[in-house]
């Protein structure tokens, strides 16, 4: 039986590393020199400080990855924005912090997908911070490259916090009896979601939650369903500011801007990755709040607005003076 699913786990962690492959490129199999850089941008948002920190970045092929489009729509889009059809991308996390509670959204990568990526403890450190005085953990869902950096051979990176995780996201993923019938591009992403998860669950430190709990003060769970089953965005709101943080929604801005059909070869439900797509960006627009996002630009952070049938993501001004 444990060599079965021995064999089970190996020809899912093989799928896994190929599939990635189609829609990355240099991310396994070469060391890429990398240019130095700060890895974190902070934001006043009410009482709390927000930090943007940077994973690293992937470049991705979006000419494949993209789907839904109209004929040489994503190459026309990404070329008047002067990229290529592969375009490097940002992974981001965010931590919260108000008084001494600090509060991290989504933990990167790790170490699992190659050297550009893998460095939020490193920004973490930079923006004067340890991993160890992390509080919580709020987890958009459980996709490799916003939970990879909670783990680090079987042990937790963040040894003191409490992942806090949608209740159907971790009965989705958690559970090996929906691996079989899993949508295809899904089944690369159970088990290191496990593997992920594991040591936190063993330490009696995971807390689940229903769609739109309240989590802190301040702090909510909004269900945004689609990407996958349990995909959740978080509320910060605070002295009359706001700030949603995404998960997975945008993960070519240009081009899902311009055309919010678009989706991306990752959802687990397309049709209902775009309808959650085309309502937040609705409501962010007309609402005017902060948005942060882990795939667009880092820091990942601005606000949407209307522009006809489609949306201009503004990014936030740099800023070193704490408002009045
Ligand atoms: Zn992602």
């Amino acid at each position: 039986m444990k060599y079965k699913l021995n064999c089970v786990i190996t020809v899912i962690t093989i799928l896994f590393l190929l599939s990635f492959k189609v829609f990355t490129v240099n991310a396994q199999s070469e060391k890429n020199a990398l240019i130095s850089q700060p890895g974190y941008y902070k934001i006043e948002i009410g009482d709390y400080e927000v930090t943007a920190l940077s994973d690293g970045t992937c470049m991705l092929d979006m000419s494949k990855l993209l789907l839904n489009a109209q004929p040489g729509e994503v190459q026309k889009i990404l070329e008047q924005n002067v990229l290529n059809t592969t375009v490097e991308t940002s992974i981001n996390a965010y931590l919260i912090r108000h008084g001494e509670k600090l509060i991290l959204v989504d933990a990167g990568c790790g170490t699992t997908m190659g050297n550009t990526l893998g460095l939020v403890t490193k920004s973490i450190r930079r923006a004067g911070y340890k991993p160890e005085q992390i509080n919580a953990v709020l987890i958009t869902h459980l996709h490799i490259d916003h939970i990879g950096g909670l783990t680090q051979n079987g042990k937790m990176v963040f040894p003191n916090a409490i992942l806090y995780i949608n209740k159907h996201e971790a009965s989705f993923w958690l559970d090996s009896a929906n691996l079989k019938k899993a949508p295809e591009n899904a089944k690369q992403f159970f088990e290191p979601a496990v593997t992920a998860i594991a040591p936190y669950l063993k330490a009696g430190r995971v807390h689940l939650f229903e769609n739109g709990s309240q989590l802190f003060s301040g702090i909510s769970a909004q269900d945004a369903v689609g990407h996958t089953p349990g995909h959740t965005f978080y509320s910060l709101e605070s002295k009359g500011d706001k700030m949603v943080f995404w998960g997975d929604l945008v993960h070519c801005g240009v081009v899902q801007f311009e055309d919010p059909a678009v989706s991306v070869g990752f959802d687990v439900d397309t049709a209902g990755a775009a309808m959650s797509r085309i309502k937040e960006f609705d409501k962010a627009a007309q609402a005017h709040y902060w948005i942060a996002a882990p795939h667009l630009s880092f820091p990942g952070i601005g606000h949407l607005r209307h522009a006809e049938k489609s949306y201009i993501w503004i990014p936030a001004n740099y800023s070193i003076i704490r408002p009045k």
